[in-house]
């Protein structure tokens, strides 16, 4: 069965990471978020991309699930020291991305192009591709004004009551090479338990339209986000976050919902709404929690 799957960072790339244990690499492509991408300190940074590349490559950093594994700070240590910005931390290897990646974009390789190069480095067997070449560029509207993404969420941890989203440029948004053909070959679409306003949205507002059967794991477990602000943002949307809350976010492309066991008492509201519903265990903790929910979710996906 060939599988796509969209992802943004910490939560896709988990399952994104899953899929990839339990399928041969030429069935799996993975379509990343670049909604979050910025530049800082000259250097082009898609956060989510590298989240995704270094889960897959067995890169990341366990404790944080982003960032790199056995890192350093000196880099950064000596940028604070000299009065640079300090609110984004960048660790040494990390930085190391960031600088080749500016270097090649401004030779005018494409994001995708040079993405595709750092996974043959890496040894990521999968298609990962960012959604498109083009600036795309997350804007949270807030109580205190616009702000650009990564000011909201790093730089202000959140804090600013949500009212909206925008995605600047994505009108003008082409897919990224590849990103169609994988659409048109492929069996079933799968939305990870990503951030559904910051993570899938900007993905799904790029490729306009799904033509597969499509389904959705929820990010949010027993009305909590696992981590970040997914379940806060509903709140100050006005929608009480929970499962069924995400599962009407997709309602008018959903086949199939995966929600987890303390959420079952949904399952019949999801059902009533034409979305098959599969109740499992959907905390991914360690690498066959994330192995297990990926063949739970093929299964669930050819029983659709
Ligand atoms: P970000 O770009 O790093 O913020 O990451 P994503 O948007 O891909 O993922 C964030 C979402 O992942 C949050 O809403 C979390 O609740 C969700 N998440 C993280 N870990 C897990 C997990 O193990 N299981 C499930 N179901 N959701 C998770
Ligand atoms: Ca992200």
């Amino acid at each position: 069965m060939k599988i796509t799957a969209l992802a943004g960072g910490v939560g896709g790339a988990k399952l994104a990471h899953g899929l990839s244990l339990v399928l041969p690499p030429e069935d799996l492509t993975i379509i990343v978020n670049t909604g979050d991408d910025f530049e800082h300190l000259g250097l082009f940074i898609s956060p989510d991309l590298d989240t995704v590349c270094y889960t897959l490559g067995g890169l990341a950093n366990p404790e944080t699930g982003w960032g790199r594994m056995n890192e350093s700070w000196n880099a950064f240590a000596n940028i604070e020291r000299l009065g640079g910005p300090a609110w984004f931390r960048l660790g040494d290897s990390d930085l190391a991305t960031h600088l080749e990646r500016t270097r090649r974009l401004k030779e005018g390789k494409s994001l995708s192009q040079i993405t595709r190069e750092f996974c043959g480095a890496w040894g990521i067997k999968p298609a990962v591709l960012p959604m498109t070449d083009s600036p795309v560029r997350t804007m949270v509207d807030t109580e205190q004004g616009e702000l650009a993404f990564q000011e909201y969420f790093v730089h202000r941890r959140c804090e600013p009551r949500v009212k909206g989203f925008r995605f600047d440029g994505v009108e003008a948004a082409e897919p990224a090479p590849g990103v169609k053909e994988a659409l048109d070959s492929t069996d079933v679409v799968i939305l990870c338990p990503s951030n559904p306003w910051v993570s899938i949205d900007p993905i799904l507002r790029v490729i306009k339209q799904l033509e597969k059967p499509v389904i959705a794991i929820s990010p949010i477990i027993g009305g909590e986000a696992v981590k970040g602000p997914a379940a806060k943002m509903y709140q100050e949307l006005g929608i009480e976050p929970s499962a069924l809350a995400v599962a009407k976010h997709y309602r008018t492309i959903l086949k199939g919902f995966v929600l987890d066991n303390i959420d079952k008492k949904y399952a019949e509201q999801v059902e009533a709404m034409r979305i098959k519903a599969r109740v499992t265990d959907t905390l991914m903790k360690n690498a066959e929690d994330r192995a297990r929910l990926a063949q739970d979710v093929l299964h669930f996906a050819g029983s659709l």
